[in-house]
């Protein structure tokens, strides 16, 4: 079903002026060549329009980018954290002075809705404020040896190259994450963002290398690829990357993670989630609401950590399940930079059709759909966008399409009697990236906390699944890869781990009692 509303998009000539401006406000000089092009395609959800053609990295180019990161790996490896910290910390201002401008961008390419893209950039500036302190703490344990006069510790050294493959959904904040960590830790960065998003990623280029120059860093400690999946595979497959951390659909872990196993790469994998709470008889309805619907409908159900599928007792699910609908109704679909806003365009057309596919599956398994129409503005821009009003479905069981991520607005409900059931349905699908539990009850919080609880790598306690800070490890288990990015002792990811024995005795006694000659 669709809903034509008479309310209208931009045009497309306000927008590709609205991008001109803000590339130029950050800096970035890249040649845009008018749509139809050659070269990679920069496109708007908001109204699923080309805007631009963007120079596409070639094979030759890639492989200079990654010379040239590995070049400036010898001597940022020696330089020291805190000096590193300090172009992290340029990098923070830049990102500061032109928030809003890196904001608009990420609106028109994603199709964030204006507060969520404000809330990336700050997201960059955080982890930029979190790196910098960090440049001043990368430390090592010392460890209590069994001989005398010898000193057991570990010491921690750079990497090398980290190639970074980001999806489309976080152009600016996955890419900062990587980036401001990888750069205190002594390493060089390739980034290689999804094929959606090329002018975010331009913007974000201009900033680092302005902070390098600023600094008088290398530009090549930061270096950018654009293309599709074949530039990505060049980082995949080349040995110099010695960190490939890559973000994105499990599909693409499936085949990215076994090739850099084969060369003994390291590799992260931040993958796709299939998130659930659960809400207990003894919730607090009204901050369950709110936390529920944010989480579900916010970012058009773009999040790896979106809410995907409510688990809640019997006895309350109706009542609830009518207020998450009435809710539902109430929520401003359309152009995400439009100031009362709150759920934006899907990326392109084949999430509308795996929405729709979705729906039409979950009606066939019983199920019992509120929403999910389309939402067709007027003007010529009206059938190249899409737009769609949130779903809520409830389930009569957990049957595959409750298993599969679908990138879109869709909340399965399911009901439960025990919390024991409750947590096995949390667990039951092969992703494993966050989860939530509303309760009142300090016993089944902490059990759905505990070992025999939730089995994802994020389980919160009567918030959301979706908007983690990034002083938190970020990241999740099974088919979501089991990466952890961001906060916490994420950094020991982009680092090697050296275990020293130092002698300074006179004696050479040998570990575990032995005697030699
Ligand atoms: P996608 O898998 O289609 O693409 C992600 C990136 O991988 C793109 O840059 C793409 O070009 C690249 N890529 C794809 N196949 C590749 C290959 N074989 N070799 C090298 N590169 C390859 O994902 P998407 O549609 O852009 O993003 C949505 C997905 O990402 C969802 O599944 C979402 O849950 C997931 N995601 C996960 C996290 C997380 O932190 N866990 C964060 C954001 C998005």
């Amino acid at each position: 079903m669709t809903t034509i509303t008479t309310t209208s998009l931009p045009a497309a000539e306000q927008l590709r002026d609205r991008v001109r401006a803000a590339l130029r406000a950050v800096g970035a000089t890249t040649a845009l060549t008018p749509p139809g092009d050659p070269g990679l395609v920069a496109s708007t959800p908001i109204t699923g329009e080309t805007l631009f053609s963007v120079p596409e990295t070639t094979a030759e180019q890639a492989d200079a980018a990654i010379a040239e990161a590995a070049q400036a790996f010898t001597t940022w490896r020696t330089t020291p954290p805190p000096v590193r910290g300090a172009l992290v910390a340029r990098l923070g201002e830049l990102l500061v002075a032109h928030k809003s401008e890196l904001a608009e961008l990420v609106t028109i390419e994603a199709g964030k809705i204006t507060s969520e893209a404000l809330g990336e950039v700050q997201e960059m500036i955080d982890i930029c404020q979190f790196a910098v302190g960090l440049s001043r703490q990368l430390y090592g344990k010392t460890i209590a040896s069994e001989r005398p006069g010898h000193r057991l510790m570990e010491t921690w050294h750079p990497l090398g190259v980290v190639g970074v493959i980001t999806a489309f959904n976080f152009p600016v904040a996955v890419w900062s994450w990587n980036t401001a960590i990888a750069l205190v830790c002594g390493d060089t960065v390739v980034w290689k963002p999804s094929e959606l998003t090329p002018l975010t990623a331009l913007a974000c280029q201009a900033l680092i290398e302005r902070a390098a120059d600023d600094v008088g860093a290398p530009r090549g400690v930061s270096r950018l690829v654009l293309g599709s999946r074949d530039v990505g595979e060049r980082l995949v497959d080349d040995p110099r990357v010695a960190l490939l951390s890559a973000t994105g659909s499990v599909r693409m872990g499936q085949q990215v993670g076994p090739r850099v196993a084969q060369r003994f790469g390291k590799a992260l994998l931040e993958l796709g989630g299939n998130n659930a709470a659960i809400v207990t008889p003894s919730a607090d309805l009204d901050l369950a609401v709110r936390g529920i619907v944010f989480s579900a409908a916010g970012t058009a159900g773009q999040r790896c950590t979106t809410l995907r599928r409510l688990i809640v007792h019997r006895s309350i699910a109706d009542e609830l399940v009518g207020r998450i609908v009435d809710a539902y109704r109430q929520l401003p679909v359309g152009d995400p930079a439009a100031a009362d806003t709150l759920v934006g365009p899907l990326i392109h057309e084949t999430a509308y059709r795996d929405m729709v596919r979705a729906l039409d599956t979950a009606r066939t398994d019983g199920g019992e759909v509120f929403g999910g129409e389309r939402r067709i503005f007027d003007g010529e821009a009206g059938d190249t966008s899409y737009y769609v009003a949130p779903a809520v479905v409830r389930m009569p069981a957990q049957t595959d399409v409750v298993h599969a991520e679908t990138f879109a607005p869709i909340l399965y409900v399911l009901t439960y009697d025990e919390l024991d059931e409750a947590i096995a349905l949390n667990n039951a699908v092969p992703q494993g990236l966050s989860s939530s539990i509303f309760t009142l009850d300090m016993r089944e919080a902490e059990r759905f906390m505990s070992a025999e609880g939730s089995d994802c790598g994020i389980a919160n306690v009567n918030i959301g699944t979706s908007g983690a800070e990034i002083g938190g490890a970020f990241g999740g288990e099974k088919q979501t890869g089991g990466g952890r990015e961001s906060g916490s002792d994420a950094w020991k990811a982009y680092m090697r781990r050296a275990t020293n024995t130092v002698n300074y005795s006179s004696e050479l006694p040998l570990a575990q009692g032995v005697h030699f000659g």
